[in-house]
């Protein structure tokens, strides 16, 4: 049977403000903003994408600042961790640069044979760092982050979950996922296509569920390559009684939606039409871009989102 999920997509959380979201990663962490647009569910509010130069699937960072939303709680059926791949010997880099930002880390800790720190943005979202070797990816440097240190794309996600049993046979039987490790109450799957990208489960490390907000994640995606595959897996889910939904047209790719076994929101994302149809990959994220059904009201939502300055410098 053919491979209908090829890794990871984006992973989406949420934020309290815009400009403050944007320091943190295209200037503290040196991702690139692919894309500023609007939540197409209630345009007043931002939609960012960070990740490489251009946006590959696996890359992919994104946010909806929400001004007024209060903070969220870490907990039971949520994405608890985001972790990022950086080369083998990178790490020193990286503590001296969260130190100088005032932004705290636990010191190096290994798992599955890899070093890695944990730290949070400045919404409380919780991220890792991994040092990771053979990572082929191409990264967005810049000239404050060499090429040799940059973020490559996720290393994985963490959820935390009561059981993995039921998750577990939902990655391996429809999403194209292995398991091929455990460590204590984790469980660690990886994509059947070999792309960089884990996914653990841990079930011991929080009794009580988490709650929506600032600083949690909302859901993670998965890549699928065409819009036929995905239909195909769809199709899939809903005779499993996964409840689907429709596929919807987010612009830069095409998405459904269902919520897996555990709790945690699932989407699987197409890889195209990406970032760049509607503006140059020289120029990505540099101006507001709205969907089409939206564009006639632009200057009512211009006048509601927060200003924001892309100008690093004082992180360089
Ligand atoms: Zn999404």
């Amino acid at each position: 049977m053919s491979t209908l999920i090829t890794g990871m997509h984006h992973v989406t959380a949420m934020a309290s403000g815009a400009q403050s979201n944007l320091d943190f990663y295209t200037g503290v962490l040196g991702l690139r903003l692919l894309k500023q647009t609007v939540n197409f569910d209630a345009p007043d509010v931002y939609h960012f994408y960070y990740g490489n130069e251009v946006g590959d699937p696996g890359t992919i960072m994104t946010f909806f600042p929400f001004a007024q939303m209060a903070r969220g709680r870490k907990g039971r059926s949520q994405t608890v961790r985001t972790s990022f791949s950086v080369p083998e010997g990178a790490l020193e880099f990286w503590m001296e640069r969260l130190r100088r930002f005032g932004i705290g880390f636990t010191q190096p800790e290994e798992r599955f044979n890899e070093q890695f720190i944990y730290f949070e943005d400045w919404d409380g979202l919780g991220l890792e760092l991994v040092a990771h070797a053979g990572d082929t990816r191409q990264p967005f440097s810049r000239p404050f982050i060499p090429e040799s240190v940059a973020i490559r794309g996720f290393h994985h996600v963490e959820l935390s979950e009561r059981v993995y049993e039921a998750t577990e046979e939902l990655l391996v039987n429809m999403l194209d996922y292995d398991f091929v490790g455990e460590s204590g109450a984790r469980r660690r799957y990886a994509p059947r296509t070999g792309s960089t990208g884990f996914l653990d489960l841990v079930w011991d490390a929080h009794p009580d569920f988490g709650s929506g907000g600032t600083g949690t994640v909302h859901h993670i995606a998965f890549d699928t390559a065409s819009e036929e595959d995905q239909l195909i897996l769809r199709e899939r889910l809903l005779r499993r009684k996964v409840f689907t939904t429709q596929v919807l047209d987010r612009q830069y790719f095409k998405s459904i939606y269902f919520r897996e076994p555990g709790g945690v929101l699932f989407e699987v994302a197409t890889s195209g039409p990406g970032f760049a149809w509607d503006e140059p990959v020289a120029a990505l994220g540099q101006e507001l871009k709205l969907p089409p059904w939206v564009e006639a009201q632009r200057a009512a939502i211009e006048a509601q989102l927060e200003q924001i300055n892309q100008d690093m410098t004082k992180y360089a």
